[in-house]
């Protein structure tokens, strides 16, 4: 059966304000320390993949609950080491820089990473793309000051190196091999949700029945928080951080937003942000946040990048298409690039235990 798009423009309730609190309470970073938020649950956070990574974990017993917090995070910051492209000694460094020689053999945990990125691509039509990485370095959003839009020139030269045609799997030698020059790969749209995972798989395999791992926005809850409650999840309005857009009831799903507004220099009225088209070598525009319900992690941290890439109406089409997966797409107005429209999935909304937008099935 075909979904029904809900389109509809955002109200701004005064409850805002305190479920923004609320939410604030819930993910506000603690670095370095271990405490009992209630009874039952543990949490620590640690600065990892540039951005805070809170995992909770619900157990009776502190020592050993600290004791699994510890071993996650190791597992998660080995996973780092292996796949962040800007450290020169990590496993994807070396394959950027052997790849296209000779089929380079690499981890059972890269070569399932790169399979998912480009099953992501093909369904996608090339929207998300890990052979991004020359047309990131164009357009430095990072570097806040200092940036300067690329020649159009220069992006279609650089779009030459990119394309996830050019790389070529082997699964039964578990290789990777670059099939083109200068083709270099970036997980950066991926791998945030495959560290979650590893780390909710781990915690599984040693008996966690209750869990929330939360990597800067890319958050699996495993099971249920105490009282057998379902794990409660706000999400961040695009404009303000102060506020929420809604509040999310979800039990052994993830849930992970992608959005313009963390990085992005904003020149000439315009706003450039960390996500790019690799069809046409441009920043994305008009997207202001895209939130995905699914499993695993890793698989829908790459559909929001894709989402965010195709926008509303190709977005939803390739929602469509995927029925275990829900989805929220905000964008700007393209009149009036202010006010903000809200397009989901009709089954986003059963997760959803407040909203600041209006019900769609009452308009
Ligand atoms: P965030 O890092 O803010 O959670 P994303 O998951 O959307 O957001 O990842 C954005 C990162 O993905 C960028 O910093 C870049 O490294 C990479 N990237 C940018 N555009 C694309 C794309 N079209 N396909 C795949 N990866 C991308
Ligand atoms: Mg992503």
């Amino acid at each position: 059966m075909k979904r029904h798009l809900a389109f509809f423009s955002l109200i701004s309730p005064m409850l805002t304000g305190i479920f923004a609190f609320f939410a604030l309470f819930l993910l506000s970073p603690n670095p370095d320390s271990i405490y009992a938020r209630s009874e039952d649950i543990f949490r620590r956070d640690e600065l990892l993949m540039g951005t805070v990574v809170s995992i909770q974990i619900v157990h009776s017993d502190s020592k050993t609950a600290s004791g699994l917090i510890d071993r996650t995070f190791s597992i998660m910051k080995e996973m780092v080491n292996r796949m962040d492209a800007h450290r020169e000694d990590s496993e994807v460094s070396l394959l950027n820089r052997e790849g296209a020689k000779r089929p380079v053999r690499v981890s059972k945990e890269l070569f399932d990473v790169i399979s998912l990125a480009l099953k992501v691509s093909k369904i996608s039509d090339g929207a998300f793309d890990i052979t991004v990485g020359p047309l990131i370095k164009l357009w430095p959003v990072y570097k806040r000051s200092g940036f300067t839009i690329p020649d159009p020139s220069l992006v279609q030269k650089t779009l030459q190196k990119v394309g996830w045609q050019y790389i070529l799997l082997n699964p039964q030698k578990q290789t990777v091999m670059f099939t083109k020059e200068g083709v270099s790969i970036d997980l950066g749209g991926i791998a945030k949700g495959y560290i979650v995972d590893r780390a909710v798989e781990f915690l599984k395999s040693q008996g966690v029945n209750g869990a929330l791992v939360n990597a800067g926005g890319d958050i699996y809850a495993l099971g249920t928080a105490p009282q057998g409650k379902p794990w409660r999840i706000g999400i961040q309005h695009p404009r303000d951080p102060r506020k929420l857009i809604a509040v999310l009831e979800l039990r052994d799903l993830g849930v992970v937003t992608s959005g313009d507004y963390e990085r992005y220099v904003i020149k000439n009225g315009i706003r450039y942000t960390h996500i790019i088209d690799p069809r046409t070598g441009f920043t994305v525009r008009e997207t202001a946040s895209v939130s995905v319900v699914g499993k695993p992690a890793a698989f829908i941290d790459a559909l929001a990048t894709a989402v965010m890439v195709e926008g509303a109406e190709k977005g939803m089409s390739l929602l469509e298409s995927l029925p275990s997966v829900e989805a929220l797409i905000i964008t700007q107005d393209k009149k009036n690039p202010s006010e903000l429209l809200y397009t989901c999935t009709p089954g986003f909304l059963d997760y959803t235990v407040w909203r600041a937008f209006s019900d769609p099935k009452r308009q």
